[in-house]
């Protein structure tokens, strides 16, 4: 794949080459239906790589001021923004980042609205289909009861919708078009009045458009079908399917020890430097290894935190794993370095990128000064 044995470690690796796969996957979706995707900011802010995704894409959606700003100074096309609540005394700088302001409620519609209209942008409004489509990950289901996110059916009010021009919803993670489908029949069931009466609606994100068995045609008939039926203009927003397969997280191992199995300790972790593996949790790829019992040397990849639980997983190799050998994590583009944290003082890994000459760029390094600063 790449020689890793001369990277400082910890250190994420960004891959050009995966991500303009993705990026032209993408625009093909753009192209044939005319519908615009924006880049999810919550999965992938590396904004060094705002003016390639935006070659590709129409632009950015975020959740508050910071990812506003972002998109706005690092993109600078459409930006659309969602936020369960929005702050009076932010509210006036995010209005002058975004083109789409997305209200979660219609108290923060009244409170907001003619500041929106007088800056000339566009008003939306969340909503919740109330159709859950996932299993497994309740806190990734905006669908799961008392959900905070969207407006559920039953507190609609249709006699409010005055300056509101379109509706979003987002309720999928990780999900194929089948599981759209499903939720926009439910969204047609419960808000067709409504959409017949907007211009715009927002799938959200969570459609993993660019994994490899992603049924591509069943998401452009979805687009398609709101579109004709009831001239909508179309956006989706998705995060991971921007950046899907298109990072590397590379480790050394440190040491390896023994209690019931063969345990090697090394020096990223999943608390610090790749959260969702204990939060969704998952199971992240490691090149070269297999599940358990799948090769003949098995280990437990543990980090060099005081935290029992910081374990990556257990793996099984080839050959035995020496101090000093690299693993390199894959799919480590996205959720990894916008969650990452300096718990227990542990270093961020630094940010390297491969362009698709094969040769490496160093975008970011950390230190000290970035785990004391905060504190
Ligand atoms: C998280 C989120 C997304 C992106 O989700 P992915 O699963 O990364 O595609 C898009 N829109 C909203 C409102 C979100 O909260």
């Amino acid at each position: 794949m790449l020689n890793v044995s001369d990277l400082k470690t910890p250190c994420y690796l960004i891959d050009e080459e995966r991500l303009q796969r993705n990026l032209e996957i993408l625009r093909g979706v753009e192209k044939r239906t005319g519908a615009k995707i924006l880049l999810a900011q919550k999965a992938f802010s590396c904004y060094h790589f705002y003016p390639l995704i935006g070659e590709y894409i129409s632009g950015t959606a975020c959740s508050g001021l910071y990812e506003a700003r972002l998109g706005f100074e690092e993109m600078g096309k459409e930006n659309h923004v969602f936020s369960a609540a929005y702050r009076e005394d932010e509210m006036d700088e995010i209005i002058s980042y975004c083109g789409h302001i997305i209200f979660n409620s219609f108290s923060q519609l009244e409170k907001y609205r003619e500041r929106v209209l007088a800056a000339g942008k566009k008003i939306g409004l969340r909503i919740n289909p109330e159709l859950s489509t996932q299993e497994g990950h309740e806190i990734y289901d905006p669908c799961s009861p008392k959900s905070r996110l969207g407006i559920t059916r039953k507190n609609f009010r249709e006699d409010m919708l005055e300056g509101v021009s379109g509706l979003h919803f987002h309720t999928l993670c990780e999900q194929n078009s089948d599981d759209l489908e499903r939720t926009l029949e439910a969204v047609e069931k419960k808000f067709g009045g409504v959409l017949k009466k907007m211009e715009w609606i927002n799938f959200g994100g969570g459609h993993h458009i660019t994994r490899e068995d992603y049924d591509i045609k069943l998401l452009e008939n979805c687009i398609n079908r709101m579109q004709a039926k009831y001239g909508l203009e179309v956006y989706l927003e998705p995060g991971e399917a921007v950046a899907l397969n298109a990072g590397y997280l590379v480790t050394e191992v440190l040491d390896i020890t023994e209690n019931d199995m063969p345990i090697a300790i090394v020096d990223t972790s999943a608390a610090c430097h790749m959260p969702d593996v204990l939060e969704m949790p998952y199971r992240p790829p490691l090149y070269g290894a297999g599940e358990v019992g799948a090769k003949p040397w098995c280990y437990r990849l543990g980090s060099q935190t005081c935290l029992a639980g910081d374990v990556i997983g257990e793996y099984s190799f080839d050959e035995p794993l020496k101090i000093g050998d690299r693993l390199v994590f894959g799919d480590m583009a996205i959720y990894s370095m916008v969650k990452n944290n300096t718990f227990n003082g542990m270093p961020l890994p630094e940010i390297l990128f491969r362009r698709r000459d094969g040769s490496l760029e160093r975008l970011r390094n950390f230190g000290y000064e970035d785990f004391k600063s905060r504190l």
